[in-house]
């Protein structure tokens, strides 16, 4: 595909028009042998997926759905902080496009606290070494009719610019920045080197937060991520707790 120009990400691309979810498509691709870097793009989701078996939900053709598999050297340990890095990517490529965009912890991208975008990884292993890493994303762009319960919580980028997008530029712009914040990741294993840039598009950044991690919930304020990608929280005592991703929920107050 020529729109896009980078040296492994998205350099195959298997397209669909219609998929259960990219993500398990492109696992079935992985079992049979296909390449770190190979991306599957479908038009449409029947059984598009989100956290925690919640439902990613968009009509045909509205959005980018997309699944990219990696084949990391690293310890399975690490897989999981790739999740931050495409939210980092994905906030780069909608920054480039022009938008007041932010990356809500984990794995949110957000337009004015609305997300249009969603992340999930899933890692498969071989004995002790990771076999494969699959993100997938989701991400609104042009115009439809979000179902009732999703309106306050969700827009695109047509609903938020007044202007529809080439979905091929927009896959072409997150495989180039996924691909070099995913190099930057890899000499460390750590957000060492992408810190400074993912906390100038984090969301809530030394504001109040609420933290929900199934009933339990606290307030506290964001201090942002450690090199490992776990979001620090401060409470009024002034203690900080990590959080790993995952878990948990964070809103903005
Ligand atoms: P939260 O926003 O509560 O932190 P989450 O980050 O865990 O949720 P995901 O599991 O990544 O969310 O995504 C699933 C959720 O996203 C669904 O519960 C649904 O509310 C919402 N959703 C589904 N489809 C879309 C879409 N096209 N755009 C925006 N949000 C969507």
């Amino acid at each position: 595909s020529q729109a896009i120009k980078t040296k492994w990400a998205g350099k195959t691309v298997y397209f669909a028009e219609k998929v259960d979810s990219t993500n398990s498509w492109i696992k079935r691709l992985s079992k049979e042998g296909a390449e770190h870097g190979t991306l599957a793009v479908a038009e449409f989701q029947s059984a598009g997926r989100g956290r925690f078996d919640r439902k990613w939900e968009a009509p045909e053709g509205s959005s980018v759905m997309m699944t990219i598999l990696l084949r990391p050297e690293f310890e399975p340990q690490y897989a999981s902080m790739l999740t931050l890095v495409m939210g980092l990517a994905v906030a780069q490529a909608v920054d480039e496009l022009g938008f007041k965009v932010s990356i809500k912890w984990p794995n949110d991208v957000v337009l004015s606290r609305k997300k249009i975008c969603g992340i999930l990884t899933e890692m498969g292993t071989n004995g002790t070494k990771i076999g494969y890493v699959l993100i997938g994303v989701g991400i609104n762009v042009n115009l439809w009719e979000f179902p009732e319960e999703m309106q306050d919580k969700a827009t695109s980028l047509a609903m938020e610019s007044g202007q529809e997008y080439d979905r091929n530029q927009i896959i072409g712009l997150v495989m180039k920045h996924f691909e070099e914040d995913y190099e930057r990741f890899i000499q460390t294993c750590d957000f060492e080197n992408l810190l400074e840039e993912y906390h100038r598009i984090l969301a809530n950044l030394n504001q109040p937060v609420r933290v929900l991690n199934g009933a339990d919930s606290f307030e506290g304020v964001s201090r942002g991520i450690d090199t490992k990608g776990e979001l620090l929280v401060e409470k009024a005592d002034g203690t900080v707790t990590k959080i790993s991703a995952g878990e948990v929920s964070v809103r903005g107050l």
